[in-house]
Order: C-alpha cells, then sequence, then structure tokens
C-alpha cells in the first residue's frame, strides 16, 4: 500500500490533468473570441474582410489587445485554481481515507476483543485465558516456577437468577467480577469461564499454602454481602485447584482439573479443594453414573430409605422421610447427593420421584397392614412442581397402594417454587386440595421470598440442617433458628429441625419452640428392613415405645 503522499500526489495529478484539460478548451475559447472580435472590428472599420483590414484592427484597436491577453490569463488561472481544487480535492479524499482506515481498525480491535473479552465483565473469556496460562506455562518452565490455577463457581447462583431474575444475576456477575479483579492483582489473570464460574492464573506461586492463602482471601472477598436495590445477597463460592507443574502440564488439563476438583468442593460444601487423582476417578464415575442411572431405575437398582422426623414433646414418630439410594453394581451405595442433580439436569427425575412415591407408599401401606400408623415423607424436585398433572399421578399412585392422602407428605424446596412461582402454585393448590399435606425442605438455604411462602399451602417448615449443626459453636445460628421458628408459627405452621446429631442440640431447641426433630441422634436413614430391625432392638432396650399403632423415642433428659 502506497503512503498518504504517494496517495495525494496521485490523486491530485489525476485531478490537475482533468481540471487542465478544461482550462485548454477555456484558451481555444478566448482564442476564438478574438479571431472573431478582430474580424469583426477589420470589417467594420475598412468594410471588407482580409488580411490587411485584420492587420489594421490589431494595430489601431487598443481593447483587442486587452483580448489578446485573455488565453494568457485563462491559461494561469485555470491552471492555478485547478491545481488547488485538485489537491484540496485529493486531500479531502485522504482525510476521508484516513477516517475510514481508523474506524476499520476500531471495528477490527472490537471485533478481536469481542472473541477474547467477555462483554458482561469485560474480563478476558476462557479462549483468552487458555492462551494466558500456555504462556504462563512457557515461562514458568523456564523460569522453574509454579502457577495456581483456579476454577471459582458461585454458589446456588441459579438461584439468585430463577428468583431476582436474569438481569439482577447479570450485575451479580459484575459487581463479583470487580471483586476479584481488585484482590487479583497484574501480572495475574482473572477470567469469566462463561455462567457464573470464573478462571484464575496466579503466576510465581511457592507452596500449596500460599495458594490457599489466595483462595481464603477470594472467599472473603466474595462472602462480602452484595446490596442490590435493597436487597441483601449472601454469596459464596466452591473453587477447585491445580497447580502446574505438579497436576499437569498443559493449559486445558490443568482447568479441566481445577473444573473436576471446584465440582468436589461443591458436592462437599467444603469451599476449595486442591486437585488430586482420586478426584479424577470421582469425575469418571459420575459421568457412567449418568449413563447407568435410566437402567437402574428400570432395573430396580434403588432403594428407599428412611429417616424418622420426631415429635420434640411427646417423642412420637410422626412419619418417615423417604430418602433414595442407588445400589450400584461397582460402586455400592451411592448416595442422593451423587445422582440427585444430574438426574434434575437429565428430566430422569420424573422416573425417580414416580419410583420412590410407588416404593414409600407401598411400604407404608405394609406397615399399616403390620399394625403400624406410620406417615411417609417424599421429596419433589422442580420438574415436578412444574408438572400441571402431577397432582393426578399423585392421586393415581395414592389409589394403587389404597393408602389416604393424609399419610403422605411431600417436600419442595423454596428454590423449586421460585423457578416458575405461579405455576408451582397452581400444582401445590391441587395436590393440597386432594389432602396430601405439604412441607417446605432446606428452609433458609434458597433466595425465596416471604409474600410467596406466606402464599403457599403448606403445613411444616424444615429448618436447613446446616443451621442446626451448627448452633452448638456459633449463637447466630441460635438467632437464625429462633427467627424461623417463630416465623414458622406465625404463619402457622410445624416447625421441624433436621440435622439433630447430639442430646445438647435438642436441649438448646426444646426452650425455642420447635415441634419435630430429625436427624442422627435418633438414626441415620435405614433401608425398611433396617428400620424394622432397629425398631424391634429399641423396643427391646426400652428406648422405643408402641403404644396403639404408634412408635414414641425417649428424649434426652431436659
Ligand atoms: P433432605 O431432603 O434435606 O434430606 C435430609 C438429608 O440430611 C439426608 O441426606 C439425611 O441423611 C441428612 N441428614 C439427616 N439427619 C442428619 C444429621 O443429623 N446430620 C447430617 N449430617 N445429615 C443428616 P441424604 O439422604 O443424603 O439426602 C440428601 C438430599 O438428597 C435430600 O436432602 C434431598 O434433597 C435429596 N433427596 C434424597 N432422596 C430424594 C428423592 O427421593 N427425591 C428427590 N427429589 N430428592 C431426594
Ligand atoms: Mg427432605
Ligand atoms: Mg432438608
Amino acid at each position: 500500500m502506497g503512503s498518504t503522499n504517494e496517495i495525494l500526489t496521485g490523486n491530485a495529478k489525476l485531478l490537475k490533468s482533468r481540471a487542465s484539460k478544461l482550462s485548454i478548451a477555456g484558451v481555444w475559447i478566448s482564442i476564438g473570441a478574438i479571431i472573431i472580435a478582430t474580424i469583426t472590428t477589420g470589417y467594420l472599420q475598412a468594410n471588407e474582410i482580409s488580411l490587411e483590414s485584420v492587420i489594421e484592427a490589431q494595430k489601431n484597436n487598443a481593447s483587442l489587445w486587452l483580448l489578446n491577453t485573455m488565453p494568457f490569463v485563462f491559461g494561469f488561472w485555470g491552471q492555478y485554481v485547478s491545481s488547488m481544487i485538485a489537491f484540496e480535492a485529493s486531500a479531502m479524499v485522504v482525510d476521508q481515507t484516513n477516517d475510514l482506515r481508523a474506524q476499520a481498525a476500531v471495528f477490527e480491535k472490537q471485533a478481536l476483543r469481542g472473541t477474547t473479552y467477555d462483554t458482561l465483565t469485560g474480563l478476558p473469556n476462557r479462549i483468552l485465558l487458555v492462551d494466558r496460562l500456555e504462556q504462563a506455562i512457557n515461562t514458568a518452565s523456564f523460569e522453574r516456577s509454579k502457577i495456581a490455577i483456579l476454577v471459582v463457581d458461585i454458589d446456588r447462583f441459579k438461584d439468585i437468577n430463577d428468583t431476582l431474575g436474569h438481569s439482577t444475576g447479570d450485575r451479580v456477575i459484575r459487581q463479583i467480577s470487580q471483586r476479584l479483579r481488585k484482590i487479583i492483582p497484574e501480572p495475574n489473570t482473572v477470567a469469566r469461564l462463561g455462567g457464573d464460574e470464573f478462571g484464575i492464573i496466579l503466576k510465581k506461586f511457592g507452596t500449596k499454602e500460599d495458594a490457599a492463602e489466595v483462595v481464603q482471601t477470594i472467599k472473603e472477598t466474595l462472602q462480602v454481602p452484595l446490596k442490590l436495590e435493597g436487597v441483601r445477597l449472601d454469596i459464596d463460592a466452591s473453587i477447585g485447584i491445580t497447580l502446574y507443574p505438579e497436576h499437569g502440564k498443559d493449559a486445558q488439563i490443568l482447568l479441566q482439573r481445577a473444573d473436576v476438583a471446584m465440582y468436589q468442593a461443591k458436592q462437599k460444601h467444603c469451599g476449595f479443594i486442591m486437585y488430586t487423582t482420586t478426584l479424577d476417578r470421582c469425575n469418571t464415575r459420575r459421568l457412567t453414573l449418568m449413563g447407568e442411572l435410566r437402567e437402574a431405575i428400570i432395573n430396580n437398582e434403588l432403594v428407599a430409605y428412611y429417616q424418622p422426623k420426631i415429635d420434640i414433646k411427646t417423642g412420637k414418630i410422626k412419619e418417615l422421610e423417604a430418602l433414595v439410594r442407588w445400589k450400584h453394581k461397582v460402586h455400592g451405595l451411592v448416595q442422593p447427593d451423587d445422582f440427585i442433580p444430574m438426574a434434575e439436569q437429565t428430566g430422569l427425575i420424573k422416573q425417580l420421584t414416580l419410583w420412590i412415591l410407588h416404593e414409600s407408599l407401598m411400604q407404608c401401606a405394609k406397615w399399616n397392614d403390620e399394625g403400624l400408623e406410620l406417615m411417609v415423607s417424599v421429596n419433589l424436585s422442580a420438574n415436578d412442581l412444574m408438572d400441571i398433572e402431577f397432582p393426578e399421578t399423585i392421586t393415581r399412585t395414592l389409589n394403587a397402594h389404597n393408602v389416604s392422602p393424609e399419610k403422605l407428605l411431600l417436600e419442595i424446596t423454596e428454590s423449586s417454587v421460585m423457578l416458575d412461582p405461579n405455576r408451582a402454585l397452581e400444582v401445590l393448590t391441587n395436590l393440597s386440595a386432594l389432602g396430601v399435606r405439604l412441607s417446605v425442605d432446606d428452609f433458609g438455604t434458597g433466595y425465596s421470598s416471604l409474600s410467596y411462602l406466606s402464599k403457599l399451602p403448606v403445613s411444616e417448615l424444615k429448618i436447613d440442617k446446616s443451621f442446626v449443626m451448627g448452633m452448638e459453636n456459633n449463637s447466630n445460628n441460635t438467632v437464625i433458628v429462633q427467627a424461623t421458628i417463630d416465623l414458622g408459627h406465625n404463619l402457622g405452621l410445624e416447625v421441624v429441625a433436621e440435622g439433630v446429631e447430639t442430646a445438647s442440640s435438642i436441649s438448646l431447641l426444646q426452650p425455642l419452640g420447635c415441634d419435630t426433630l430429625q436427624g442422627y441422634y435418633f438414626t441415620k436413614p435405614l433401608s425398611a428392613q433396617e428400620f424394622n430391625t432397629w425398631r424391634s432392638q429399641n423396643i427391646a432396650t426400652g428406648r422405643i415405645r408402641k403404644k396403639g399403632g404408634q412408635l414414641y423415642m425417649m428424649l434426652p433428659e431436659k
């Protein structure tokens, strides 16, 4: 491409040659005018047209002399003006060309930025993170230094999005990204990997402890509540960590392993986990399990476990909560946290709910036949609450096992209601009209609106076990439990404390007015057969009394 000067000179030449042609035409016209004027003057003076009369006219007529200069004047003037016009026009063209070029460069830059930066937060995206990680690995291998790679995933972000809307979700992501950018200075990198997931490269790391320290700072920074339109949001995150060169020498592998560690941290609710090879085995197991679950439901590989819910005043076993387990040929007893989330993702949860309903109602009927008036509670997922035909399914299942609706309690979570509150309300109202009782599970962990809670036709509220288990060591948890019990009672609900592991937690719950207890203190969830054995053994030791069709558990002395 030629320089600006070359373009300018080229354009000027082109325009000048066109303008010169016009000025030459002007010269010819003025020469024509001289000839005509000279001939006319000669004729008027000598009354004839001859060479002599023309020469005479030119000799004696001053106005013709003036006219004679016109071609030269035209020539010069034309040349000068055309040169000026040509130059200015050319300069304008060059200016515009430069403007267009500058704009093109800006667009090019924006397009490039769009492919490497996240538009919502302005942070580098996954592509740029991988690129920077590759560069960092090259440098670190040369300098023999370490790098830490972190994958940070916001806990229960889906609830924020579902409850408060996507624009609030976007603002939360933007604020989190600003906080992360503030505490992770250059030359480290903070990137948004997508959704609520961030990737961080920490350069020149000495030890695992150094990385853990930064992770702690990140967690503390994120835990400072966010304030959005007067709503206070408590944010927490799960973090997976890998180290270069210990956990891999390739950028993609390091990131993938940090992701595996993050997933485990989320599952275990433990804040952060450093990658180990055993985690990979867990991840592979998770993926194979996902493919096998459908078959497992059909082949009856699922087992229902039951955990009693006990009246705090009388010790009566009010109900048994049915909790699913998967008896896997290779992995043994798989816990629900390992497959319920993926059953929800794949839509298999509908079949799973149907299975546990049939299983627990069949068992309920069996106990009733044996003279035990036990009721059962079953956990529902968001998919069930979105299914307008779900109440009909419940009626059919109750009829199939000849169990009356009052014997069944359905546990729902706040977040599953908030997914589509109007639809959930319709389904829950129809369920309640059948005579089935409803309970809000894991209360305090979701972002539900209290005005919605008061509209729900529920009769029970279960305080999440994290608050109950934390009561003994943290008085804040006692305050939360007390407030939740009062709230539940004011709404006319019975309040259950789950996660009751010790006698001392019962003595803390008693004065707070809690109605029902559930937890390892009484028993872990048991299969129906194990429950029957446990019941008989405890009746034998006097820990359980059987009165009428009811079972009563001994409570610790006040
Ligand atoms: P959840 O409904 O809140 O059930 C209570 C969980 O807390 C159970 O875990 C139970 O074993 C555990 N737990 C009870 N008492 C204690 C205690 O004193 N200490 C401790 N540390 N834990 C206690 P589990 O059985 O692993 O179930 C976990 C979650 O999986 C359930 O939480 C429920 O949300 C879900 N889940 C289980 N079965 C089903 C099901 O059939 N359908 C659906 N949709 N979800 C299910
Ligand atoms: Mg439950
Ligand atoms: Mg619960």
